[in-house]
């Protein structure tokens, strides 16, 4: 896959507000954010999109949704609730292809989605 913004976030070659890190995943603020609190998170190991994933894949990906969760409960969210979403391709309104988990918190939610 080619590089996409979000590897050169991982590689710090372009600033970002990180605020979850570990060995595989990052965690940075969104830079056009959808509610109060709007943080991706990424696995540091590309994937473009869920599509692409295959079964070794597993453990990133749950690791990835673990993060989130994590960070969510760090941050006191877990009490009122949050969304996750992961977007895939053009009907999904993917616009990065390195896969991300968008955590959405901070205001009611509302479904359908847009
Ligand atoms: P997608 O539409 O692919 O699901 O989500 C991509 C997200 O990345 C969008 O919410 C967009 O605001 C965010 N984004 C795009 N470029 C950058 C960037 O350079 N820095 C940060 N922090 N977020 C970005």
């Amino acid at each position: 896959m080619t590089d996409t913004i979000f590897s050169k976030i991982v590689r710090r070659e372009i600033p970002a507000d990180v605020v979850y890190e570990d060995t595989e995943v990052l965690g940075f603020r969104d830079l056009n954010p959808q509610a109060p609190v709007h943080v991706l998170f990424i696995p540091k190991r590309p994937i473009a999109t869920l599509d692409d994933a295959i079964p070794d894949d597993a453990e990133l990906l749950g690791k990835l949704l673990l993060a989130a969760a994590a960070y969510a409960r760090a941050e006191g969210f877990e009490k009122d609730g949050y969304r996750t979403v992961i977007n895939t391709r053009d009907h999904g309104g993917q616009t990065v292809f390195h896969i991300h988990v968008h955590l959405l918190a901070g205001r009611q939610m509302h479904w359908p989605p847009g």
